[in-house]
This record gives C-alpha cells, sequence and structure tokens, in this order.
C-alpha cells in the first residue's frame, strides 16, 4: 500500500519537528519518520536534562561554517524571541544562567521535557503523523509525479521505503543530525542522502568535544582531573601570522582537567575550531598581572615557587607546573628576574598539542555536514528538487551556549514554511 504526504520529514529531532509543526499548521499533510522508540532524545539529554534552547543574542559570528553567511536569513526569520514567545504561549518555565559567562543561555526551570512536549502539541496541532520507530530502507526519485496520489502537485516526486510501507511525497525532508552520541540513535543518513543526490559534503568532524592527550609534556597534568579553573583559550595553525593570531577567536570560559585531557566549556567551544597538528594556547591567569605577581614575591617572601604560584592558579596545578622544571623547585627569593618572568609568560600562553578527541561518543555536535553551497539559505532547498536539509546535518555549527537548538528551530521553521501546500 502506498502512502500519501504533502511532505515526509525523516529524524524527529529538534529541527524535524519544529519544522513539521510549522507545515502542518499552514495545513500540509505531514508525515515525520524516526528510527528511535522516543522522540527528540537530543533535546531529553541536553543541557544536563534543563535544554539551553535558545541564547539571547544570537548572530552568524557565534556560528561555524565554510560558508558563514548561508545561516543569516533563517537566522533573522525566527529569532530567540520568537521561541521565547512560544514558550510563553506554552507556559513553560525558563531562566537565564545567572553565571556573568554563560550571560543569554536559557533553560527550561523544571526539564527538557517542557520542550519535547512543546514540540508534540505544536505538531498536533498540525496534524502531523508520527511513524516511531520506523526504518527507511531506500528513497527514490521519479521526477514528475504521475502515480496519480491525491498529492499529486505535478512536482518531483519521492518513493520512500519503510518498514511500513512505500511512502509518496513530493517534499523530503531531511533533519537527521549529525554523528554524536550514536548509542541515542545518531546515524550518517543525512550525509549519504546527500551523496545519493549528488551534493557536496563538508567532512563531518567531532566538535564541542573534550580534547585528549599523551606524552611528556601531558605527563605532569595527567594526575589533575576534576580540577577547573577560569582560562583564556585560542587554537590556530602553527605557521600563523600575527595578523592571522589576531584574528583567531578566543574564550574566555572555565577550562576542566578530566583523565584523558581537557573539557569544561573553554575547551569544548574552542574544539570546534581545532584541528590536528595545532596546539592550544592558554591563558592560565587570564585578567592577572603575573610578572608584576612573581616579582613583589620574590621581594618579599621565603617561600617556595609553587607554594607562591598557588595565590594565582589552583595550588594542585602550581604542584604540577613546579613539578616540571627543577630550576622551579626552589624558593622564590632565589629565582632570577629572568626565570621568573619567562614563568609567568609560559602560565600566560601555555601551548599545548592534544592528540585527538574524545570523538563522537562524547560530542555534543558534529561539525561539518551538507555543503551549503548546494541549499537555498531562504528555503533550505537543495539543487535536487524537492530535498530540504535542516538542522544539524547542514555545515552550520553553532558555538555552545544554546545556538545549536537555535539553528534547529530556524532552519525547520524557514523550511517549514517554504514547503509547497498543495
Ligand atoms: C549531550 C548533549 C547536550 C546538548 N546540549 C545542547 C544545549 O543545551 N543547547 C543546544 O543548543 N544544543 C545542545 N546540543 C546539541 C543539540 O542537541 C543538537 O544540535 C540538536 O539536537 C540538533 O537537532 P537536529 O534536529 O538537527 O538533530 P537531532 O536532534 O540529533 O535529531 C535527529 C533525529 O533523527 C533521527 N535519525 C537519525 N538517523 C535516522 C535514520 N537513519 N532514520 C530515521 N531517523 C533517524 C534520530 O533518532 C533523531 O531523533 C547538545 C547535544 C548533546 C549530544
Amino acid at each position: 500500500m502506498t502512502h500519501y504526504f504533502d511532505a515526509v520529514v525523516i529524524g524527529a529531532g529538534a529541527a524535524g519537528l519544529f519544522c513539521a509543526a510549522t507545515a502542518g499548521q499552514r495545513g500540509l499533510k505531514v508525515l515525520v519518520i524516526d528510527h528511535s522508540e522516543k522522540v527528540a532524545e537530543k533535546i531529553r539529554i541536553s543541557g544536563g536534562g534543563r535544554c539551553n534552547f535558545t541564547n539571547r543574542d544570537v548572530s552568524p559570528a557565534n556560528f561555524l561554517s565554510d560558508n558563514p553567511h548561508f545561516c543569516r536569513s533563517a537566522l533573522a526569520g525566527y529569532t530567540p524571541q520568537d521561541f521565547i514567545a512560544l514558550l510563553q504561549k506554552h507556559g513553560v518555565p525558563f531562566h537565564e544562567k545567572h553565571e556573568e559567562k554563560g550571560k543569554g543561555q536559557l533553560f527550561c526551570d523544571r526539564s527538557a521535557e517542557d520542550v519535547i512536549n512543546l514540540l508534540l502539541a505544536e505538531c498536533a496541532a498540525g496534524q502531523v503523523e508520527r511513524w516511531q520507530p520506523s526504518s527507511v530502507k531506500k528513497v527514490a526519485y521519479s521526477g514528475i509525479n504521475n502515480a496519480g496520489g491525491p498529492t499529486n502537485t505535478g512536482a518531483s516526486s519521492y518513493q520512500i521505503d519503510t518498514d511500513r510501507g512505500v511512502v509518496e511525497t513530493p517534499q523530503i525532508i531531511i533533519a537527521t543530525g549529525g554523528l554524536s552520541i550514536p548509542k541515542i540513535g545518531a546515524t550518517d543518513f543525512g550525509y549519504r542522502i546527500a551523496q545519493q543526490f549528488g551534493l557536496r559534503l563538508v567532512e563531518p568532524r567531532a566538535a564541542l568535544v573534550p580534547l585528549t592527550f599523551d606524552g611528556d609534556a601531558w605527563l605532569p597534568f595527567a594526575q589533575l582531573a576534576g580540577l577547573a579553573l577560569p582560562v583564556q583559550i585560542e587554537t590556530g595553525a602553527p605557521d600563523a601570522t600575527p595578523k592571522q593570531r589576531k584574528k583567531a577567536t578566543v574564550f574566555a570560559e572555565d577550562l576542566l582537567f578530566t583523565h584523558k585531557g581537557l573539557s569544561g566549556p573553554a575547551v569544548l567551544q574552542i574544539s570546534s575550531f581545532w584541528r590536528e597538528g595545532h596546539s592550544l594556547r592558554i591563558n592560565l591567569a587570564p585578567g592577572q598581572d603575573l610578572p608584576a605577581s612573581l616579582l613583589r614575591a620574590k621581594a618579599s617572601s621565603k617561600k617556595l615557587i609553587a607554594n607562591e604560584l598557588a595565590s594565582v592558579v589552583p595550588s594542585r596545578l602550581a604542584d604540577a607546573w613546579a613539578s616540571t622544571d627543577a630550576a622551579l623547585q626552589r624558593p622564590i627569593c632565589d629565582a632570577t628576574d629572568k626565570a621568573l618572568t619567562h614563568l609567568a609568560e609560559r602560565l600566560a600562553d601555555w601551548q599545548i598539542l592534544p592528540n585527538g578527541s574524545e570523538g563522537y561518543k562524547k560530542a555534543e555536535v558534529t561539525a561539518g555536514g551538507v555543503d551549503t553551497r548546494d541549499l537555498s539559505s531562504q528555503t533550505m532547498e537543495s539543487k535536487q528538487p524537492g530535498l530540504y536539509f535542516i538542522g544539524e546535518v547542514v555545515d552550520v555549527t553553532g558555538w555552545l551556549g544554546g545556538y545549536n537548538f537555535q539553528w534547529a528551530w530556524a532552519s525547520g521553521f524557514a523550511c517549514g514554511n517554504a514547503l509547497s501546500v498543495r
């Protein structure tokens, strides 16, 4: 038996559900298919269970893409204020993260489940049909729709072979996300469909992910798991010119030492920019005049250098740092000014080379994806007529802080409004 729909969304995550609701409420007969038993698992686990659903301040500068301007139109068409208004309409309580550094990040007061329920209610209002768990075996394109079904628009037609029968539709929306967290259903489905229809891909890579380290340079720090401190962090090519360095994105956030390396918001943020072979440059005591404090201490103290350092960085880090160099294992009054100035410079510009990342098992998102050169920034339709891509499967990746969900809402909304009504 063949089922007919005006539009079929594959992937019942943030982008897919929002797009389906938008199109359904415009009068389209919409089907959403997901292979998981539960919808929107990533929303459920996001933001520590409270879903950082948007950020008050969103601009294209908060996103990575080979085509940085692509996201502009969709982000302008559906803003954080629009999503906030929707939450208010559904009576969902939320709050802004109180810390200065997390400014603008909005979270549910109760649980991420509130956002999922909102999306399902919006889908119900648009009479969206959902099939799950349901697997898609094959997607075929037969050009002009001539199957004579009720959705015959004279436009292109797709046949989707599923475990519940064949679905025919003129419009198919791929919202299957990226490769992060395979154990809750992430697949490369979207990339395979893009390739099937001759669309280009920007090499996917794990992003917002902890970075790993090994080797002698890391050894002294391997025992610091659990230690957190505020830092400034950047990355770049080893041969970067001063001009390129000036342009590099710098984050001022907390860094966390882990058993395998470094994590925390600072490292998650910079991981999206990091490339193999590039070092991190970390200021371990931002906002402090380190040379002056160390030279002042030298004039008045007989304490070990590590003990004095402990007044500017956490004492476990100070001990680890001092253990890297025999010349630092002495009273500060015995150190030369030159040695102290050098120590201050190294602490303010710690250069350390990751050997990799914790990969898709731990990555919050996948950077790269369907190349935006093959998509319309107004509608998310690809060069292949009737085939759309939205959300994380597209080469648009937000910073940490609610930006990825805002992209899911905005791209889903742009697409849901562009789909044609029978
Ligand atoms: C631990 C964690 C915490 C996060 N916290 C935040 C946060 O607080 N704020 C924020 O902005 N972002 C956060 N993110 C990122 C955010 O969750 C994603 O960017 C967002 O969910 C992407 O939405 P999407 O709809 O494109 O994809 P997804 O939400 O990943 O949805 C894709 C859907 O497609 C389905 N699917 C996949 N393959 C197939 C297939 N072959 N057939 C059928 N269905 C398929 C999946 O089951 C899934 O339901 C977090 C991510 C993680 C992993």
